[in-house]
């Protein structure tokens, strides 16, 4: 006779763990971090939707991912 093996649901009670929280932090700083246009070298380089940023100097605009751009 098996007994006491029913506890193996337990462990999920655990909250989520810091793990998001942090991308969240290192998502927004990336949002807020100040980029350069890689066309005219100007600051006023921007998300403007998501996967979409712009210069608002020259209108250089590129296709990036959601949350950073890779060039
Ligand atoms: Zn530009």
């Amino acid at each position: 006779m098996a007994k006491g093996k029913s506890a193996s649901l337990k462990g999920l009670g655990q909250k989520y763990g810091l793990k998001p929280r942090k991308k969240y932090t290192s998502v927004h700083r990336q949002l807020k971090a100040q980029r350069k246009c890689p066309e005219c070298g100007s600051e006023k380089f921007g998300r403007e939707a998501v996967g979409i940023w712009i210069c608002k100097k020259c209108n250089f605009k590129v296709a990036g991912l959601a949350y950073d751009v890779k060039l």
